[in-house]
């Protein structure tokens, strides 16, 4: 058990498009494992797996309800997730653990439909709204190499850009 690092933006691994898995050996066991204990440490709402370096289609998910988030019993893992039926809109502030100090409003489906497999192999089905189906949608686009912030206009965007850079000079100095 282990919190890993987490990459963060603009590490390229975040663009890639993540393969599918075919096999969920131990290895994988071990990264649903790991990656459930880097996001409650963190703390994040969820963690995909190229935010840990690894292009495999992979989430983990924390679904415990208010009050209950931080529980690694309620955290759903889906390998290969996809998202099979969304419907309604809504309007969620966002954040994630590979873009630093930054929230801005996306829109989202307000309810989907999630497929995946377990780590045990089986076929998972979750139905879900509101935040836990904007976390979903915000993980399993992490697994297409897209982030929050291509979710935004392209002005606010390059504001946020100018930001980190500052942000990442000030770092740089400070470890200096
Ligand atoms: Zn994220």
């Amino acid at each position: 058990m282990a919190a890993l690092p987490i990459r963060l933006y603009p590490d390229p691994v975040l663009k890639q498009e993540a393969a599918p898995i075919d096999q969920i050996g131990d290895d994988i066991r071990q990264l649903g494992r790991d990656m459930i204990d880097t996001m409650i440490h963190a703390p994040g709402s969820g963690l995909a797996a190229p935010q840990v370096g690894r292009s495999c289609r992979l989430i983990v998910v924390d679904g415990g309800g208010p009050g209950e988030t931080g529980d690694k019993d309620k955290a759903i893992v889906l390998v290969n997730p996809e998202i099979v039926s969304a419907e309604g809109e809504i309007l969620f502030e966002e954040a994630c653990l590979s873009v630093l100090e930054y929230s801005a409003k996306v829109k989202r489906a307000a309810a989907v439909k999630v497929r995946g497999l377990n780590l045990e192999g089986r076929p998972v089905e979750i139905e879900t709204n509101g935040r836990l189906a904007v976390v979903f949608q915000h993980e399993i686009d992490h697994l297409d190499g897209i982030l929050f912030i291509d979710r935004i206009s392209s002005l606010k965007r390059d504001l946020y850009r100018r930001k980190l850079k500052k942000i990442l000079k000030n770092r740089e100095e400070q470890n200096a």
